[in-house]
């Protein structure tokens, strides 16, 4: 007895048998019962979707003698259906476009269309990889697509719709196929090991599935070599399709995660013994942990829309967290550049690897945040003239690696954080901070006038308006407006600061006078900052070195 494989056997003959692909099978089954199918149809997906296969359906059900006016199913009982099943029929033909017969087949096509149907009631010409067609065959079609007799129907299959040219396009109903999700292939491939009533565990299955990449046809045939190989578990199935590539990925994916350095060493030597490609090796990581990143900030659904398969990443989603996920992502990313363009693409893609391992040194700048004692922050701000005493400057040697990248970024976005904390108290803002309980009743006036004022300055602009809303409230000093900028502050440049002069005259009756922040500071004076302590303080840490944020 030969052996039929399992994409053949299992082949879907009625349209609801067709897997995945309900959209698309909805709207022709429609048209088919409104009798309003288009004469020109083009089926577009990537390979072992279904598009050939529901052409075939399409075919009998428009050549069908038992057709059911309700559901539009063929019988496949009836010569006609069963003469299409093998292939056989000669009013339904099936065109490579791909081999070089196809010019020829398409004239014979031409030339036959004028006469009815031999048999059935419809001519229906499938053609494959219609991309494929050459350019006289093309314009050859072009004529019959525009139109078609009224028995004939063309059904063009495409893996690459983009490279089918725009006339042949415009004269097809479009019809998307779509790339399979993990979970159908799978519940599909474990439905037909019932059916062979063979026995294979899940984890692989779910490797099967999933190296299908959302191709049916493949995991199906993938499938045929397993049950020929005998495979049982995911380790015969690694052993025999020689996937050991995709366990050292498993393996690394962890180790990164986990910062196992000595593991992903190995693994790495692992990968080179077996002459794996660093490159697309490196590629999917990149792709892996940039999925886990979004993993954790997008729900399933969102994700399934986005072609990421969310149980392929749940293993591997729960080991680590966000920041975890991003840094790697990054540092994939970089390290693939690098890989790329290096002459000793090898060692780049293990210093990468270790580099990323040893990313445990650092810490998230929101874990750090939490540690940190609230007032330290809210001090931070106010702390800026005052001096404490230098007290930390040799404390605590204990631990060498001090947190360098975590230390910058501190410095580098110190006021957001501190707003964002201050925002929480009920005093709005650093003003309001320095006001003695006195002046508050008077203050309160002012505040309403400086809203007044914003509302006026406003009508020159939203940005110069916005510009003004993110400054402390101008202090009144010997009659004049002063108002505390940093430099560089936009408001400081002549066009702004000419308009606002002369809007504050106008308004308050008083000159303006800026007093301008310096950006940069002593680096010594950084040491002393509360959070920096703060942080030494928890960490047990030492500054190593002082490096300028940008900018400075
Ligand atoms: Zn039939």
């Amino acid at each position: 007895m030969s052996y039929l494989v399992l994409a053949r056997k299992y082949r879907p003959q009625r349209f609801s048998e067709v897997v995945g692909q309900s959209a698309v099978v909805k709207t022709v089954v429609n048209a088919l019962r409104r009798n309003k199918l288009s004469h020109a149809l083009l089926f577009a997906g990537i390979k072992g979707t279904g598009k050939t296969t529901l052409a075939r359906i399409v075919a009998k059900a428009l050549n069908c003698q038992n057709i059911n006016p309700e559901e539009y199913e063929p019988c496949n009982q009836c010569q006609s259906c069963v003469e299409i099943m093998k292939g056989i029929h000669v009013d339904v033909l099936e065109i490579d476009a791909a081999s070089n017969r196809g010019i020829d087949q398409i004239r014979e096509i031409i030339d036959a269309l004028k006469y009815a149907p031999a048999k059935g009631k419809a001519k229906v010409y499938i053609i494959d990889e219609a991309h494929m067609l050459t350019k006289e065959a093309s314009n050859a079609l072009l004529k019959s697509l525009e139109e078609p007799p009224s028995h004939v129907y063309f059904i063009l299959a495409t893996t690459e719709p983009n490279r089918l040219p725009p006339t042949i396009l415009s004269r097809c109903q479009r019809y998307e196929f779509r790339r399979l999700d993990f979970k159908l292939i799978f519940n599909h491939l474990q439905r037909i090991c019932e059916l062979e009533n063979y026995q294979i565990d899940q984890p692989a299955l779910e490797l099967i599935a999933r190296e299908a990449q959302g191709s049916l046809r493949d995991a199906l045939s993938l499938l045929d070599q397993a049950m020929a190989y005998g495979v049982r578990t995911k380790e015969d199935l690694l052993y025999s399709f020689g996937w050991h590539e995709e366990m050292i990925f498993e393996d690394l994916a962890k180790a990164l995660i986990e910062r196992d350095l000595k593991k992903a060493m190995e693994l790495v030597q692992n990968l080179y013994e077996k002459g794996v490609d660093i490159i697309s090796f490196t590629e999917r990581l990149t792709h892996l942990f940039r999925e886990l990143f979004l993993a954790k900030i997008f729900s399933q659904e969102v994700l399934a829309d986005k072609g990421i398969d969310f149980r392929l990443l749940k293993d591997l989603l729960f080991l680590g967290n966000k920041e975890d996920f991003l840094l790697i992502y990054q540092a994939l990313y970089k390290g693939l550049e690098a890989i790329r363009r290096s002459t000793y693409p090898q060692f780049q893609f293990e210093l990468m690897i270790a580099k990323i391992c040893e990313y445990e040194k650092f810490i998230s700048i929101d874990a750090l945040l939490e540690k940190l004692p609230t007032e330290a922050l809210v001090a931070s701000e106010l702390e800026e003239e005052r001096k404490v005493e230098p007290k930390l400057e040799t404390k605590a040697e204990t631990k060498v690696e001090t947190k360098v990248e975590t230390k910058v970024e501190l410095k580098a976005e110190p006021k957001e954080e501190a707003k964002e904390e201050k925002r929480k108290r009920p005093l709005a803002d650093v003003w309001d901070d320095n006001l003695t309980p006195k002046k508050e009743a008077k203050e309160e006036k002012k505040g309403e006038k400086w809203e007044e004022f914003l509302d006026i300055a406003g009508k020159e602009g939203a940005t110069f308006r916005a510009l003004l809303e993110s400054v402390p409230k101008p202090e009144e000093r010997d009659n004049k407006m002063v108002f505390l900028l940093e430099e560089d502050y936009p408001l400081l440049t002549s066009a702004y600061r000419d308009k606002l002069k002369d809007l504050v005259l106008k308004f308050f009756g008083k000159e303006v006078e800026f007093e301008v922040k310096k950006k940069r500071r002593d680096p010594e004076e950084v040491k002393n900052r509360p959070e920096v302590q703060a942080i030494m303080n928890i960490f047990s840490a030492k500054i190593a070195y002082i490096q300028p944020a940008k900018g400075e």
